[in-house]
């Protein structure tokens, strides 16, 4: 056990208790250190007080989830809660966020509980908001919200593309065959993007005292969801029957459209918005952002506003304004939903990437850009990338005045589009996305990938955690780059970087680059490095993340060698979703007649041993109707052979979930 203790501002103490598996005390300091930090930061954003002398941490071995609160005893999944040198960069920003989670559910979840199931989105909206704002306290905000953005587009489970269905992401379900199904990508990453928006409509004076009446009135008791929106109401003296009725009663989000003109005599700016949705419902209640942006990067006085927009059409003038150079929409993903700027001009975007104020925006316009791109190459095979993106690339690859972690995702390409039209290509992403990195180190970028590799390298060595793990995620994109390559020289650099590689996140981003790329080396390189890396816990589930990321078939014949391995256990859900989770991300594969068999095979293997995690590797097969028709027709082969395969008594989610999915296609 490690013990410690924090202090309250009034000199008030808790003692803290970490409770580890034996010999592995030096691995719970860094946590012990988050906790004491989360307990501060959270009294003084919410003016809770824990109320009992002692806290506990519990290490537990297998769960679904990250942690799971009691009154003052939390468990905690040991990859989370305690951290060593095998601890990956995207498990040290988890451990901030579940280590302030599981302590916030003291406050809700145990001050005050949940009456029904069914209010328990409640419990987590609001416990997830908390973990966000301590996170984005701790790390850089825009490095953190695209994060989160990323969480909310994500193919697979993200709600976006449940939404897209039209038949998932209500939080207030009616109704479920398994407690599992009441927590999902809606509830974590949705509705807390409810909360915020309630925030950014209310104020935060306003949404901050109605946030401390809920928790008084109802401390130590039960409360609804109308307990809760009553408190607000109550303190605003503004009924959100039509913001709840959509937000929380409905599936589907909204999509907004924004179209803007200039009249240069009257020194006006006209904004007209337009929203239609996914889903059944009616009109959505949202804060809508927007500022106008100078030739020079900086917003016009008076134009930055938030409006509360819940009509399906909207126009908002801007008087005595000079010409903008571009608009900044919905900064910050500001509403949950798409926005869509039909006004922007390349040549708009190019300069909103190069001066938005606000970095999230700026990589949004960079994702959009790379759209118009991903949609030339599509039209025409023989295309590549145009000459205003190359230039803007190569900027962005040389611009060292940029914090590392944005320039990291202006460079990073994904094979995931913004644009939500180009989402049923998912057999063409892989190879767009090739094509893309390949334009860029052609006529001479690569020797430009070179230098800001070695720029980057470098530079002195930061002891700051959140600035070493932004570095680490800039120099991943390169890394992709070199990858993507070919070349002996990228072959030999990615080789020696390896061989120099300290940190665990740098050894195995630099592996994923390896192996992923033609090395002729590239199996020898990964079984030697797999070797070392099953000696740790940390190690071993870091490992297979990679083993299937290879874009090439080897990669089945790769996953079902670790799958024999002693090691490998289907039933612990840590080891499971490391080596299946990546292989439902692999585009390149997954939709192949092999890639499919796989999924069948695995789905109804992993279905009997958990169903909450099977339910993740059929997600990216939601919107299988949306495909190519033979893809469609393979994809729905897949499906009804995995739900023969399973019995509704043994499986009741997965089958359910397979006839939900059938029945999309169905109606078509
Ligand atoms: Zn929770």
């Amino acid at each position: 056990m490690l013990a410690d203790e924090v202090r309250y501002p009034d000199g008030r103490r808790i003692a803290l208790e970490y409770l580890v598996p034996h010999g592995k005390r030096d691995s719970a300091r860094i946590p012990m250190e988050i906790l004491k930090r989360s307990i501060l930061w959270q009294h003084a954003a919410t003016g809770y007080v824990y109320p009992f002398e002692t806290y506990r941490t519990l290490c537990m071995e297998k769960s679904n989830y990250g942690g799971m609160e009691n009154v003052g005893n939390t468990t905690i999944i040991t990859e989370a809660a305690l951290i060593d040198k095998d601890t990956v960069d995207a498990r040290l920003i988890y451990a901030h966020g579940v280590i302030v989670h599981e302590y916030e559910h003291n406050h809700c979840g145990s001050g005050v509980t949940m009456e029904s199931p069914f209010d328990m989105w409640l419990n987590e909206a609001y416990t997830v908001d908390i973990e966000r704002q301590f996170t984005a306290s701790v790390f850089n905000p825009a490095f953190m919200r695209l994060r989160e953005a990323d969480a909310i587009r994500e193919p697979g489970g993200g709600p976006l593309a449940m939404e897209d269905t039209g038949a998932f992401g209500q939080i207030v379900r009616d109704g479920f065959n398994d407690p599992d199904e009441l927590v999902d990508g809606v509830t974590y990453v949705k509705a807390p993007e409810v909360l915020n928006m309630l925030r950014q409509l209310l104020g935060w004076r306003v949404y901050d005292a109605g946030a401390r009446l809920y928790f008084s009135r109802h401390d130590g008791g039960n409360a609804n969801t109308a307990q809760f929106l009553t408190c607000f109401e109550e303190v605003s003296g503004e009924s959100l029957d039509a913001f709840s009725r959509e937000w929380l009663f409905s599936a589907g989000y909204p999509q907004v459209t924004a179209r803007y003109d200039y009249d240069a005599e009257r020194r006006e700016l006209h904004l007209r918005l337009a929203q239609t949705r996914t889903g059944r419902g009616g009109v959505f209640t949202l804060p809508f952002s927007f500022a106008a942006v100078d030739a020079r990067g900086n917003d016009i006085p008076g134009s930055v506003q938030t409006v509360r927009f819940d009509t399906p059409e909207a126009e908002i003038v801007l008087a005595d304004i000079d010409e903008p150079a571009f608009l900044s929409l919905n900064r910050d993903a500001g509403f949950y939903g798409t926005c869509t700027d039909l006004s922007a001009t390349p040549q708009q975007l190019v300069r909103q990437v190069r001066g938005d104020g606000n970095l999230f925006n700026r990589v949004e316009a960079m994702r959009r850009l790379t759209d118009l791109e991903r949609r030339r190459l599509l039209a025409d095979p023989l295309a590549t990338a145009s000459e205003p993106w190359l230039d803007l690339y190569r900027h962005l690859l040389l611009n060292t005045l940029l914090p590392d972690g944005i320039r990291g995702y202006l460079l990073k390409i994904d094979e995931q589009p913004l644009d939500r039209a180009l989402l049923p290509y998912v057999r063409e992403s892989f190879t767009l996305r090739q094509r893309l990195l390949r334009a860029v180190l052609a006529d001479g970028g690569e020797s430009s990938v070179f230098n800001a590799l070695h720029a980057l390298e470098s530079r002195p060595a930061t002891l700051d955690l959140p600035a070493a793990i932004e570095r680490r995620s800039l120099k991943n994109a390169l890394l992709n780059l070199l990858s993507a390559s070919g070349t002996v020289g990228a072959h030999l650099a990615l080789e020696e970087m390896l061989a120099g590689a300290v940190n665990i996140t740098d050894r195995l981003n630099t592996l994923t680059a390896i192996w992923q790329s033609r090395h002729g080396d590239r199996h020898a390189i990964l079984a030697r490095e797999g070797e070392r890396l099953r000696q740790t816990p940390g190690g071993y589930l870091g490992y297979l993340q990679v083993v299937g990321q290879s874009p090439r078939p080897d990669v089945f014949d790769a996953v079902a060698a670790e799958e024999r391995r002693p090691s490998f256990s289907l039933s612990h859900p840590g080891i499971s979703r490391a080596l299946y989770l990546p292989l439902i991300r692999n585009n390149a594969q997954l939709w192949t007649e092999r890639g499919l068999a796989w999924l069948t095979q695995t789905v109804i293997a992993y279905a009997q041993v958990s169903e909450y995690n099977a339910l993740r590797l059929i997600a990216p097969c939601q919107a299988w109707q949306s495909f190519a028709p033979d893809l469609r027709d393979a994809v729905g082969a897949a499906l009804r052979d995995m739900r023969a395969a399973l019995s509704p008594s043994k499986c009741p989610s997965v089958a359910g979930r397979l006839d939900a999915y059938l029945a999309m296609g169905e109606k078509e």
